[in-house]
């Protein structure tokens, strides 16, 4: 089986504890690779490793060069895409066609922000003073504590530290217990790509240990965290104590709202791929479909017979669309939350069990499943389940629409489907969430800041938004004047 170490200053190295942590194939439900069980004293050697290349090499380089040195990631990226793609799918079972698309977004996130290095610009101010000059200078935060899921770690890997390291940061990565072996082999080919040793670490390991001495670590400035809410929530009130900044890219419970005036063929589609890609487990899945009771029967029984044939089955195979659930604790969580559904009242009328049959080893499949009946007080339309779970929800108005879209603590994502321009633009505007897709849903870009608002997050990543997330600013004010200044302390 192979071994991974941890990833400090630019060497592999073994845990301090001496432990290892087993990570599973989720689709085969085996074994497959250790990694090292990082403690406190790795935490503050990564931390350590990180400060040092601050003050050094990459603090001395120019913004072009650190430019050119991220450039290369994305061509390393795009390079070994295949090999990493594979190893994301054995880590967390995300489908190996959707892996391939990621990496071109991933090398896109490089690329984009190899190009703001150096424009990261300070502004003068035409402040009200005479004689003087001032000026606003954008620093780098400092050391970055970047805390990743399971669901996606290549790609919130680049969303991080692709900004944080055109501003200038260093960065230790805590990617999640359950997925680390595609950070720690991306962190590999930083070395090739010529990022100097430090800048980017990883300590893999628990998040009640490794994560949780990294946020609490004095000479960590800002953590970067995505994942789930209750996380989020904890991280975000130990960061408090030491003025931490922060960004949370959290949970979602987002309304998919469908008026009867919608392309309806097009809605399904983008109804179900909203809530079945990637088994339910992405924190935009639309796991709320609110659709106009006009149209309710007949838009259900469309969604039935297109989710039906829908295939589960080994990830890596391109004829499947739907592979197991990455943990067994989230697989576990699923199967609570279906008898809960259940018990509240909900009517399940597609699925809700265990997914059985040839091809669907390792146990952790879910099928795509569909409940009716629910009512917005249930947890099913309240908590965010990160399965393959769709709960329909019936509205007369848009009025109504807008509320019950609005009635959860959530605000991550929605999107609307109407062939009306002034709906969408009023609902949209309506609508608490952090990307609202019209007419699409899914639909991502390195170039468009995302995230949350309510307890869906705070800050925004992707885009130029994201790179001031890494930035301090600091105003600085010089004296133009020709001669000394008047002693105030001197009575005249
Ligand atoms: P999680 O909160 O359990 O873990 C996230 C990371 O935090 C992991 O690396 C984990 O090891 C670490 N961690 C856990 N406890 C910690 C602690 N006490 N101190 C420090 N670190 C700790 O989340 P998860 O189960 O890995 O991911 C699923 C969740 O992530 C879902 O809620 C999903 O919605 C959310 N998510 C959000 C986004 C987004 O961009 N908004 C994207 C993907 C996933």
């Amino acid at each position: 089986m192979q071994e991974y170490k941890l990833y400090i200053g630019g060497q592999d190295v073994d845990p301090s504890s001496g432990e290892w942590l087993e990570t599973i194939d989720p689709y085969k439900g085996t074994a497959w690779a250790r990694i090292a069980r990082g403690n406190k004293d790795d935490a503050s050697r990564a931390v350590a490793a990180a400060k040092l290349a601050m003050t050094g090499t990459w603090a001395e380089m120019s913004a072009t060069q650190r430019g050119k040195i991220l450039r290369k990631i994305g061509d390393a990226v795009l390079e070994n895409a295949d090999r990493l793609a594979e190893i994301e799918v054995r880590d967390n079972g995300k489908l190996l066609t959707e892996m391939r698309g990621q990496l071109a977004m991933i090398s896109e996130y490089w690329y984009y922000y190899a190009g703001l290095a150096d424009k990261i610009e300070g502004t003068v101010v035409p402040i009200e003073k005479a004689d003087s000059l001032a000026l606003t200078l954008r620093e780098p935060v400092g050391v970055v504590a970047a805390l990743t899921a399971w669901n996606s770690p290549l790609m919130f890997c680049a969303m991080k530290c692709a900004p944080a390291l055109a501003a200038g940061c260093a960065v230790v990565l805590k990617p999640s217990e359950f997925a680390s072996v595609s950070t720690l082999e991306f962190a590999a080919l930083t070395k090739k790509a010529g990022l100097p040793d430090g800048v980017l670490n990883v300590v893999t390991g628990l998040g009640t240990e490794a994560g949780a001495a990294l946020i609490e670590h004095p000479d960590v400035s800002k953590i970067s965290f995505t994942g789930s809410d209750v996380t989020g929530a904890r991280i975000y009130e130990i960061a408090a104590r030491s003025m931490k900044r922060v960004t949370m890219e959290l949970g979602g419970k987002s309304p998919n709202i469908v008026f009867d005036d919608a392309d309806l063929d097009a809605a399904a589609i983008g109804v179900i791929s909203g809530i079945f890609g990637a088994a339910g487990q992405m924190c935009t899945a639309g796991s709320r479909l609110l659709v106009q009771n006009t149209i309710k029967d007949a838009f259900t029984k469309k969604l039935i017979s297109l989710a039906q044939e829908i295939r589960l089955g080994d990830p890596m195979s391109p004829e499947t669309n739907v592979g197991p659930i990455a943990t067994p604790p989230q697989y576990q969580k699923v199967l609570d939350y279906l008898a809960t559904a259940n018990s509240d009242g909900a009517r399940c009328i597609l699925g809700g069990g265990p997914a059985t049959g040839p091809g669907l080893i390792g146990g952790q499949f879910i099928q795509p499943t569909i409940f009716t009946d629910v009512t917005n007080d249930m947890r099913i339309a309240q908590e965010e389940v990160f399965g393959p779970i769709l709960s329909i929800l019936g509205f007369d108005t848009e009025q109504q629409a807008i509320e019950i879209g609005n009635d959860v603590i959530y605000g991550l994502a929605a999107g609307v489907w109407t062939a009306n321009i002034g709906r969408a633009v009023r609902v949209s505007k309506a609508i608490k969430a952090g990307t609202v897709w019209v007419n699409t849903y899914r639909a991502y870009s390195y170039m468009l800041p995302s995230g949350g608002m309510k307890r869906s997050g705070l800050g925004r990543e992707s885009g130029m938004e994201a790179i001031n997330q890494f930035l301090e600013t600091k105003g600085i004010i010089l004296s133009t004047a020709a001669s000394a200044p008047v002693n105030p302390f001197i009575q005249r």
